[in-house]
């Protein structure tokens, strides 16, 4: 069980890699699965998997096994037990239960078009009302609105502050958990000290922040890495069917890859077995040569 009263005790290094299953790898997903190994691996840490499987209906049957099939493939292994999130609902709800418990929960019945209408921040206007959970959605009592943090890649990250003071959902309306209640959770349940993954979570991070403070929890140290977007500025991703990566021919996207995190590789390392690169670039990583965009078009 997670204890949410304590303050964690300075750990070791400890990193995840966390793919939603609603599709295969594609570059962009390589350079953020690579550049939070090699930061593990470089700092003689722990590197987790972790599949964020809490969306059934946005999920790719098989998903799930072509992407740990892929990560192997890049040399990519990972060192305890995969944790699936579907299997993590029990500690989801103990979470819920004891904030429910400290009064800083309430369910919701806004939908989204009407938040929209009134000018996209959700007002907490159903914290009086004392609706049943049934049908609505669930809501953190956000007084923390952490709106400003320290990214080791990105610099001092300033978002706007009355999207960070909202109170945001935990729980969908249609009972799904939502991904800023299963993400902290299971970064606390993994003792997860180091998060290294793309630009376009930097935003939600403050939210996560604001909930890591609400449970009294010493949030990870954030690294977010530029996001990898097509030549006219989308970003490569699952739903735009961005190509899957090749399996059978690892090298060059390798190569790739760590030409995108600005590591330098040497011309000839692209000839050689993929072990050979993983551990060149395990022992020449450096986080400082990424650069400090929010996006890089490839
Ligand atoms: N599951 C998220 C994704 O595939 C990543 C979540 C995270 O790293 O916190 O984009």
């Amino acid at each position: 069980m997670v204890n949410l009263d304590n303050k964690r005790p300075p750990l070791s290094y400890r990193g995840r890699f966390a793919p939603s299953p609603s599709g295969l790898l594609h570059f962009g997903s390589l350079v953020t699965a690579l550049a939070s190994y090699l930061d593990a691996k470089h700092h003689h840490g722990t590197w987790l998997v972790r599949i964020e499987d809490i969306d059934p209906p946005r999920e790719l049957v098989g998903a799930s096994s072509e992407i740990l099939n892929t990560l192997e493939a890049y040399g990519l292994h990972w060192d305890e037990d995969i944790l699936y999130q579907s299997q993590q609902s029990q500690h989801y709800q103990q979470t819920l239960q004891q904030l429910a418990d400290k009064q800083l929960t309430y369910n919701c019945q806004c939908t989204r078009a009407q938040i929209k209408k009134l000018g996209g921040i959700y007002s907490s206007i159903c914290r009086a009302l004392h609706l049943p959970a049934t049908n609505n959605a669930t809501r953190l009592v956000n007084n923390v609105g952490i709106f400003e943090f320290n990214d080791t890649i990105q610099g001092q990250y300033i978002g706007d502050q009355s999207s960070a003071a909202e109170d945001f959902t935990l729980v969908r309306k249609d009972g799904l958990f939502a991904y800023q209640l299963a993400v902290v959770v299971d970064d606390i349940f993994q003792n997860i000290t180091h998060v290294v993954r793309g630009c376009d979570l930097l935003e939600p991070t403050l939210r996560q922040l604001s909930f890591f403070n609400v449970l009294n929890v010493k949030a990870p140290i954030y690294s977010h890495i530029p996001l990898a977007v097509t030549q006219d500025g989308y970003k490569l991703s699952k739903q735009n069917k961005a190509p899957a990566i090749n399996n059978k021919n690892p090298q060059p996207a390798l190569i790739a890859a760590l030409h995108y995190l600005g590591q330098n590789p040497p011309e000839d390392l692209i000839f050689e077995p993929v072990e050979s690169i993983i551990k060149w670039a395990i022992s020449h990583w450096s986080i400082s040569k990424i650069t400090q965009k929010k996006e890089i078009a490839i």
